[in-house]
């Protein structure tokens, strides 16, 4: 092999070499503009589904019930882990992470007092709240609540009460950053007519972080987001 076959050979393998990089090079820098590009809050289908199928965007209210077949959620014990109101509060698995995680900044942020003051409710336990409540606005029927999904936590501060959650430290805060953690304010002050319930500063529904996110951004409730194109 002469020097000149030699020298020829090694410019085709530089050039391959450098092919291949400027390629891989490319392919990264698409991932990665892709990504960048993709419309800050939307919620991919992939995020939609997620691992959990669609049951993070369950909708469930006074006109939608949880279907007949509906296989109640793996359930996980929060004491422990988190303040809670009784060593029985509990709630599907998929939340308890993101809910440690959003006490977690509560409590960075000052909130020392937050509790979960509810989480997962049996049939039972919505019927028996059903029957007590004199004011029915802010309970939904047994078998409509979102309670029952385990995706829903009443949250309150020990020194505060209900009427005044809203304008406590605690409710703002968590109105202004739980979507962070995949949360929304579930049945905010306006939109009443949608929800079915009166304002509730306390409940906060877990539906993922794209979707928090994007309803958040928009001013969405979730009845507005599973209705959209
Ligand atoms: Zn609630």
């Amino acid at each position: 092999m002469t020097i000149g076959v030699r020298a020829a050979r090694r410019v085709r393998q530089v050039r391959a070499l450098a092919c291949l990089t400027i390629l891989a090079v490319t392919a990264l820098a698409m991932t990665w503009l892709a990504g960048l590009w993709a419309p800050a809050g939307e919620a991919s289908g992939q995020d939609k589904n997620n691992k959990n199928g669609l049951r993070t965007v369950l909708l469930v209210n006074a006109d939608h019930p949880l279907p007949d077949d509906y296989q109640p959620p793996k359930l996980v014990k929060l004491a422990g882990t988190v303040a809670v109101s009784g060593s029985g509060v509990t709630v599907a698995s998929e939340v308890a992470e993101p809910l440690r995680n959003l006490v977690a900044a509560a409590k960075k942020a000052g909130l020392t007092r937050l509790y979960v003051a509810s989480g997962y409710r049996t049939p039972a336990e919505q019927r028996r709240l059903w029957q007590q409540a004199e004011d029915k606005s802010y309970v939904q029927r047994p078998g409509h609540s979102e309670h029952q999904t385990g995706l829903a936590v009443d949250l309150a501060d020990l020194r505060v009460g209900d009427g005044e959650f809203g304008d406590s430290r605690a409710g703002r805060w968590l109105a202004d950053n739980a979507w962070r953690y995949g949360f929304v304010l579930r049945y905010p002050p306006g939109k009443e007519k949608l929800t079915g319930i009166s304002y509730e500063p306390w409940h906060y529904r877990y539906v993922g972080r794209a979707v928090a996110r994007t309803c958040h951004d928009r001013g969405l409730v979730l009845e507005e987001y599973v209705m959209q194109p």
